[in-house]
């Protein structure tokens, strides 16, 4: 008999709550992580140290810029930077020790240590072989490199680099506006750093709806960062403390440099799978290096599983997790279920900003009939209330049917507010069953309904 029913390989958000699910179906658990703490990527060097810097340096910005308004004297505030860190590494010690107390309470064991897969059925971790009727890869991914771009994770830094800097740097070049650079960016930006994002493409945040791109652009430079769009990155090279970016403009071939304090370099993540043994397993993985899985998250060795970063689809915390849960049903004979078309998209910035489902450029590639219903916040008393009325909601609806095909919102909250509209998706609901819902007020929310009447006869506050 195995010694396990399961064995996951990584503790990041896919593998994590696979292993709670896992044990709560009553199926004998352990969970082979290499780092000294659970948690993977998000908890450890992604989402959770990430979002306590945004939120510190948004209270900065609040201090700075709008507490005077409100009838608040403070001696104008200062950062300590070192404190800050620590903040930070607080609230990241908690979520990873919170894990660790979760896995106690659900008796999963914690294999400590890399493992590897010598055949279907077993995994070493060490020199130790472990048994198990089923193995999940929930390895995760790493920054990806650019070529000509030597990190060295001071000067010139990953993602992991610039969430642990030595000092706040005067001047940053951020190569790539993804969700990542824009956050990290923005962070530094309110710490008082000269920021330049330095993009491949003619727009931010690729594959998000193109209207939001703009409006999100323009606001991230009314908070001071500077754009350099169309711009192929030739090369990244640090040398006395400072780093030097050379680019290329995409329209006219014109080569230019930049200098800075610290250069990010956040052009993607790619899946990380090294030292698991696929190859001589025969598990294929794709051309972009992703572990390929069937309908049921299965490789293509039967009994072993991968979902999370590795696998394809969106590099989201929260994409891993249902996929984790999902597993775990299988494993234990039952049926798993993701629907990829309603899985929210969220960027931390100030504002918000959010989607979910269809873009208006998706859905005139499909050949689509749609509808918008649109609101700004500038009609949401209590967004004005806390000076941040710019942005939007935007609902797509079926023209014919009004049922809801997608969301973008830019605005305060962003992050919160789309799920309302993903379980309304989740039940088929039309614009309108958002419209007839009552919602408090004053609340963002009010700014949701308001776009799904903007679907309909139209909002009542524009
Ligand atoms: P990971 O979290 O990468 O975990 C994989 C784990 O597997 C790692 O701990 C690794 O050590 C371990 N591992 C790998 N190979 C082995 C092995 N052979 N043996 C033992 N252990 C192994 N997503 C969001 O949804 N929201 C956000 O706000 C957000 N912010 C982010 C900010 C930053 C700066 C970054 C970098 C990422 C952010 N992400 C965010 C993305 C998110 O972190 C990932 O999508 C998520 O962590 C993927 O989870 P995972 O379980 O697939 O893998």
């Amino acid at each position: 008999m195995a010694e396990y029913d399961v064995i996951v390989i990584g503790a990041g958000p896919g593998g994590y709550v696979c292993a709670i699910r896992c044990a709560q179906l009553g199926l004998k658990t352990a969970v082979v992580e290499g780092r000294e703490t659970l948690g993977g990527t998000c908890l450890n060097v992604g989402c959770i140290p990430s979002k306590a810097l945004l939120h510190a340096t948004h209270e900065l910005h609040e201090a700075e810029h709008n507490f005077a308004t409100m009838g608040l004297k403070v001696e104008k505030p200062e950062v300590d930077w070192a404190q800050m860190q620590s903040y930070k590494q607080d609230v990241v010690n908690g979520n990873t020790g919170g894990i660790e107390f979760l896995f106690k309470k659900n008796k999963i064991t914690w294999l400590k240590g890399w493992g590897s897969i010598p055949e279907a059925g077993k995994v070493k971790v060490g020199d130790e072989v472990h048994e198990a009727k089923s193995i999940i890869i929930a390895s995760g991914s790493v920054p990806a490199s650019l070529p000509g771009v030597e990190v060295d994770e001071e000067t010139i830094v990953t993602s992991t680099g610039a969430l642990s800097l030595k000092d706040k740097p005067k001047s940053m070049v951020v190569i790539g506006a993804g969700v990542i650079g824009l956050e990290l960016g923005s962070v530094y930006a309110r710490l008082g750093a000269e920021v330049t994002v330095v993009e491949y493409l003619d727009v931010v945040t690729p594959g998000m709806d193109a209207e939001v791109q703009r409006q999100f652009q323009r606001m991230l430079k009314k908070q001071g960062l500077n754009f350099v769009m169309g711009a192929a990155v030739q090369s990244a090279k640090a040398e006395g403390g400072k780093a030097r970016v050379s680019y290329k403009l995409r329209k006219d071939d014109s080569e230019h440099e930049i200098e800075a304090e610290t250069v990010l370099v956040a052009t993607g993540r790619k899946p990380y799978t090294e030292g698991l043994g696929l190859d001589t397993l025969g598990v294929k993985l794709t051309d972009r290096g992703q572990v390929e899985v069937d309908a049921h998250w299965q490789t293509s060795v039967p009994g072993i599983y991968a979902i999370g970063d590795c696998i394809a689809g969106p590099m989201l915390a929260h994409k891993a997790e249902d996929e984790g849960m999902a597993v775990a049903e299988v494993c234990a004979g039952k049926h798993g279920h993701v629907n990829y078309d309603v899985i929210p998209g969220v960027i931390y910035t100030h504002p918000e900003v959010s989607n979910v489902g269809a873009t208006e450029e998706s859905l005139k590639e499909a050949g689509r009939k749609y509808k918008v219903g649109k609101f700004s916040f500038m009609g949401n008393a209590r967004a004005k209330a806390i000076f941040a009325a710019e942005g939007f909601v935007k609902i797509l609806a079926d023209a014919e049917t009004d049922r809801i095909l997608g969301a973008h919102i830019i605005g305060p909250a962003a992050g919160d507010l789309i799920h309302e509209i993903c379980v309304a998706m989740e039940f088929g609901a039309a614009a309108q069953d958002l419209a007839l819902t009552c919602h408090a007020h004053p609340t963002y929310s009010e700014a949701v309904r308001e776009a799904a009447l903007a679907c309909g006869d139209g909002p009542i506050h524009s």
